[in-house]
């Protein structure tokens, strides 16, 4: 009898589970799979739309190109030829500082300067922060080794006004989240790894970036990749591969209840019984579906929280294009009063995303301290964002087309304390077999972590029920 398993939630992560499984149920390897998806299409918050000629990501816009899996799917998907780079040549990025865009000054790696002159000369900071940064090659190792918040470390490093203007802004960016509250151990390990060891964040980047030159051959790669026709290519390329009679969209889960031998699924006022089950839903989701099973574990997941998210995207002629600042687009601290989060220029970033006679620009709002976003109505988001632009970039033009779109409780805030949970999680979920959990809740929130969540998930089943690993799985397909 074939071994059957439930996956639950059919964004990126569950998709790229059902993927790994697929692979192995064409070399004839004895499992079977259903992919249950609450909404009527797959790829979650992954979704690509075409107007006037633009592509319009509704969701991610692209991926960091240095980690690996997102790129490796595509490969697999035979999508190596449409993965296309950020246009890092145009990359400049601005933040408003009191009402002005000012440009990141060259050399700021993260938030960590690793250029002098560029940072002296900036008026993104103040003198008294300048004096900061120039001490802080001499910070000593942290002795203590507990978490804290990335505000707490940043603001040790380089005082409260690097925390306002560039940490915030950016932690916003990747995971609407708060500086204040997400945990510098699950979000920046890499800071407090270079801390332990160097002290200061700058002696630690320049010489991780004097030795990352020393090793590199050939041309950089871009910072960013995407897809030609937008992300929603990639999750087409998976939807064609699985067994399309395995796909069960418009199928809310409502409830997962272990027993001996397997694992109950209930859909609707249907149930199903299988031999294991993936739960790649958000967190909380994945609580309330294991609530009856195991009520600590479904409160352990209950406390990972979410912030939700609204992306705007505004299609404008070839005037405005051409009297819109150069670069990637910009970042807005929490100081200056506005409800915008940043703005990206698409036709920069990703040109061919635009016609050459269009401008495309793509806001973003809501985030941890702005949930209440989520209750106005996408005209009042739209005059809100238009006043905005206008006020920092004299954008008054009316707009050719508006794109509105809502993401409620989609991106997971890693907040101190997470290694903590994610590790008493494990524990608990080591006394349920044949329960596997992914997801961006748990050890990454980007598109190349949710793809290594689903395939990981996949594959740790696999070795519990002698499956055959990936590599084999690729070895045959490829
Ligand atoms: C606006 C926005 C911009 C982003 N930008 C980027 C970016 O540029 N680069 C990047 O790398 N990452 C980005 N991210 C993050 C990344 O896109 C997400 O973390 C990732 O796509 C999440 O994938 P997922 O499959 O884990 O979850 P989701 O995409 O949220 O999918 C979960 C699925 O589970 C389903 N589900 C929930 N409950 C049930 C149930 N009971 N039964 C059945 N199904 C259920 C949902 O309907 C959903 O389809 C962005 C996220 C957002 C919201």
């Amino acid at each position: 009898m074939p071994k059957r398993i439930a996956i639950i939630g059919g964004g990126i992560s569950g998709l790229a589970a059902a993927y790994a499984l697929e692979e192995r149920r064409l070399r004839g390897v004895p499992v079977e799979y259903v992919l249950f998806e609450a909404s009527p299409r797959l790829g979650g918050v992954m979704l690509t739309d075409r107007v006037q000629g633009c592509l319009v990501e509704a969701g991610p816009d692209s991926f960091l190109t240095e980690k690996p899996w997102a790129i490796e799917l595509c490969k697999k998907l035979d999508l190596a030829d449409q993965l296309i780079g950020s246009n890092d040549s145009q990359r400049k990025t601005y933040i408003l500082v009191k009402g002005k865009l000012v440009v990141m000054p060259d050399g700021l790696m993260f938030m960590v300067p690793t250029k002098i002159l560029p940072t002296v000369f900036s008026p993104l900071f103040s003198l008294r922060t300048k004096i900061r940064m120039a001490a802080e090659w001499f910070h000593p190792p942290r002795k203590a080794s507990d978490d804290e918040t990335v505000a707490e470390m940043v603001e040790r490093h380089y005082g409260p006004e690097m925390v306002d203007r560039l940490a915030d802004p950016l932690l916003s960016g990747v995971y609407g989240g708060e500086a204040s509250q997400l945990s510098v151990r699950a979000v920046l390990s890499r800071f407090s790894d270079m801390e332990a060891k160097h002290g200061s964040l700058g002696r630690a980047m320049l010489s991780a970036r004097k030795k990352m030159a020393g090793m590199a051959k050939g041309p950089v790669p871009p910072l960013f990749t995407s897809l030609k026709e937008g992300m929603q290519q990639m999750v087409d390329a998976l939807v064609t591969r699985l067994d399309r009679r395995a796909l069960r969209t418009s199928s809310p889960v409502q409830c997962v209840t272990g027993e001996i031998g397997g694992w109950t699924v209930s859909a609707g006022y249907k149930s199903d019984h299988f031999d294991a089950v993936i739960i790649a839903t958000p967190a909380p989701a994945a609580a309330t579906l294991l609530h009856l099973t195991h009520e600590k574990l479904a409160s352990e997941l209950a406390g990972i929280r979410y912030s939700s998210s609204v992306t705007v995207t505004l299609g404008y002629d070839e005037n405005v294009r051409r009297s819109l600042p150069p670069g990637f687009g910009f970042l807005v601290p929490r100081s200056e009063g506005r409800r915008m989060l940043a703005a990206t220029f698409v036709h920069n970033k990703f040109p061919h995303r635009a016609p050459e006679n269009r401008a495309l620009v793509r806001c973003f709002l809501g985030g941890a301290r702005d949930e209440q976003i989520l209750d106005f109505k996408e005209d009042e988001i739209l005059r809100m964002v238009r006043s905005e632009l206008k006020q920092i970039i004299g954008l008054a033009a009316e707009p050719l087309f508006a794109r509105v779109y809502k993401w409620r409780g989609a991106m997971a805030q890693y907040e101190v304390g997470h290694l903590e949970r994610l590790h008493r999680i494990q524990n608990l979920c080591g006394s349920l077999p044949g329960l596997v959990l992914a997801g961006n809740g748990f050890t990454g929130i980007g598109v190349p972590d949710c793809v290594r969540s689903g395939t990981q998930a996949a594959d740790r089943l696999s070795s519990v029920f002698g499956l055959g690993s990936a590599d084999a799985a690729q070895s045959t397909s490829t």
